[in-house]
């Protein structure tokens, strides 16, 4: 029996225990080792000239790119025609090739600094936007980099601090799906309300409510999708609930409905931000607005079709160089994300970090219920399975999936079945049917998305129609 359905065989009481004694796990890892010293160092670089900036980049990748070329497999191929000592510019970077998903699919070890034992770092599974899984090794001791970034560049910038009490809507299966309330769990260690975003529906948000209010969370972070449909129903209530200082999105697509059903509900700022699962970028939103790249985390470039820069305002895939990483280098790595660089060259807040006006990455991907729910980030479940290439989830009718699986070696009708289930455990009562397909269909920008919903786009319903003859459609 795995650990989830052991756990879900618990009292509720047993349950937050177990969650808060995750909660010591995640503190060691994330806020030990230097935590605070890389806080100090942070705020330290937080107005830097942007010569400053260009000179520490330049400095990381030139490390980097030796540190690759000396000991990693795969760029010692890569780039054995290059002459990396020439490469003194970040300008210099386009002339080494991009590296791909596939490459790393294909095996995650050839990007590894070949002196470390693998079992000294820590394994991270990711399927990223596009529902492809990957395996990224950290170096333990990036954990306490990475989070004193969260801390000062993000959860700073917005006025709160991880030591406040918050209420997190995330995407855990901390609840069954046709659980009824509590449709959330409390981590004591940080004082954190783990809230289902899977259960949010116009019956059970003045529940939400209630908890944010009983356990006194300051800010909430979380999927912005699923916290606007608690802004929602504050406002369609006419209540100004004004205990919340900030909300903190991520990890999906904020639209602008979404941020102004947040705002107007909860009565306070939204502050977005992007990180790649990766470990290899930071954008966060100032207090302006405007959206920044932290720089000590990776260098972006924004590519269009041809590889080619894009101008600013124009949207192209993300390519980016990960400073934090040294154990598994990420040069030149495509996110899958699309994004665009911002026209504005500063920011009225003085920060002089390279800003964006928008990523495109995280589409709104939702599986709609026939209660109205809306069932978000299903890229998680895509996680349980190495063995897939990349996955859809097809919603036909309201009560009707398909999951469309582009299988990979080692493939088994049984990790499509655990698919399956884990996406069901989240939704309750619905139909999900397997499909194993020799591609998955794109947007027409290229894009791959997670779910695609058939029941609202009648010019989608003919392209899948015509593209995926093998399924028997039935509308
Ligand atoms: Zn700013």
């Amino acid at each position: 029996m795995d650990f989830m359905r052991m756990y879900h065989l618990f009292p509720y009481s047993l349950q937050n225990a177990i969650i808060s004694a995750y909660g010591l796990v995640l503190q060691r890892r994330y806020y030990g080792n230097g935590f605070t010293q890389w806080c100090d160092t942070y705020d330290s670089q937080e107005f830097w000239t942007q010569s400053q900036i260009q000179q520490y980049q330049r400095e990381k990748l030139q490390h980097l790119i030796e540190l690759a070329v000396r000991h990693v497999p795969y760029y010692r191929k890569a780039f054995a025609n290059i002459d990396c000592t020439k490469l003194k510019s970040l300008d210099d970077l386009k002339r080494l090739p991009i590296l791909e998903k596939a490459v790393i699919r294909q095996d995650a070890m050839q990007l590894l600094d070949e002196r470390l034992n693998p079992h000294s770092l820590y394994q991270d599974r990711t399927s990223g936007s596009t529902g492809t899984p990957l395996v990224i090794y950290w170096p333990k001791s990036m954990f306490p980099k990475w989070w004193s970034l969260a801390e000062r560049r993000v959860r700073a910038w917005a006025g709160v601090r991880q030591s406040m009490p918050r209420a997190m809507i995330g995407g855990r299966t901390i609840v069954k799906g046709d659980s009824k309330s509590p449709y959330w769990r409390y981590n004591y260690l940080w004082k954190q309300l783990y809230m289902s975003s899977y259960h949010i529906s116009d019956s059970t948000a003045p529940d939400y409510i209630n908890a944010i209010t009983r356990y006194g969370s300051q800010w909430i972070t979380g999927y912005g999708s699923a916290i606007s449909l608690l802004g929602e129903w504050l406002c369609k209530n006419s209540i100004k609930f004004q205990e919340i200082r900030a909300v903190l999105t991520s990890g999906d697509n904020l639209l602008p409905g979404h941020r102004r059903a947040i705002q107007e509900g909860f009565c306070c700022k939204v502050f977005d931000n992007y990180g790649s699962a990766e470990g290899c970028l930071f954008i966060s939103e100032c207090e302006h607005g405007r959206m920044h790249v932290q720089p000590e985390t990776g260098i972006l470039e924004i590519l269009d079709e041809n590889g080619n820069q894009c101008k600013p305002g124009e949207i192209g895939h993300m390519i980016v160089t990960g400073l934090l990483n040294d154990a598994m280098p990420l040069i030149r790595y495509r996110t899958g994300d699309l994004a665009a660089w911002s026209h504005e060259t500063a920011c009225p807040c003085g920060r002089n970090s390279l800003l964006v006006s928008h990523i495109e990455g995280r589409a709104d991907d939702y599986l709609l219920h026939e209660d109205g729910r809306r069932i978000g980030r299903l890229s998680t479940a895509i996680k349980k399975a190495l063995t897939i290439h990349s996955a859809q989830i097809v919603q036909d009718r309201l009560d009707h999936a398909w999951l469309l699986i582009h299988p990979a070696d080692g493939y088994h009708e049984s990790h499509g079945e655990i698919i399956r289930n884990d996406i069901l455990s989240r939704i309750g009562i619905f139909k999900i049917d397997v499909c194993i397909v020799n591609t998955v269909p794109k947007t027409p920008v290229g894009k791959q998305s997670l779910v695609v919903r058939l029941v609202d786009s009648p010019i989608l319903k003919d392209l899948y129609q015509t593209t995926l003859p093998e399924i028997p459609w039935k509308y």
